[in-house]
Parts: C-alpha cells; sequence; structure tokens
C-alpha cells in the first residue's frame, strides 16, 4: 500500500508534481494549485491509498522536488 498526502493549501504552484507523477497530480485552473486527484480531505491533508506500487517511484520524487514540501509519500 503507498499512501500519498498533500497539504494543499500551502502549494504555490510550481507544477513539478504534475510533470513528475501526472497520474496523481493534475493543476486546478480554479486556484491555480495542485489536485492530488481522488484523494479524500482531513483538515486540509488530501489523502489518497493505492496498491498500484508501480507510482511509487515518480511520487516520491515528486515528494523530493516540490519546494513546498508538502507532498508525503509512504510505503506500508
Ligand atoms: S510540486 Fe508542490 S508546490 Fe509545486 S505544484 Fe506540486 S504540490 Fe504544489
Amino acid at each position: 500500500m503507498i499512501i500519498i498526502t498533500l497539504q494543499r493549501a500551502k502549494c504555490i504552484g510550481c507544477n513539478y508534481c504534475v510533470e513528475l507523477a501526472p497520474a496523481q497530480f493534475q493543476m486546478s485552473k480554479k486556484d491555480g494549485k495542485a489536485v492530488l486527484l481522488h484523494a479524500v480531505e482531513k483538515k486540509g491533508f488530501h489523502t489518497i491509498k493505492l496498491t498500484d506500487e508501480n507510482i511509487l517511484e515518480a511520487n516520491l520524487k515528486a515528494s523530493e522536488v516540490c519546494p513546498a514540501k508538502i507532498i508525503s509519500v509512504k510505503q506500508t
């Protein structure tokens, strides 16, 4: 299981996560911040749980390059 969390309010809209992991991230045309697709929001944290391990590497890269450091990727 891979758990990805985005602390969306702090997003600066740089688009890096979308470039690296387009299957999970898109930019919102409404507010210019990243959207973590199919995520559940709780207290500002948007979370998805995925069983496909193939997406791990791309999302780890997105987490590393995110200048706001608001993407967390955990493997359980
Ligand atoms: S890399 Fe981080 S700051 Fe940049 S758009 Fe994605 S979530 Fe926002």
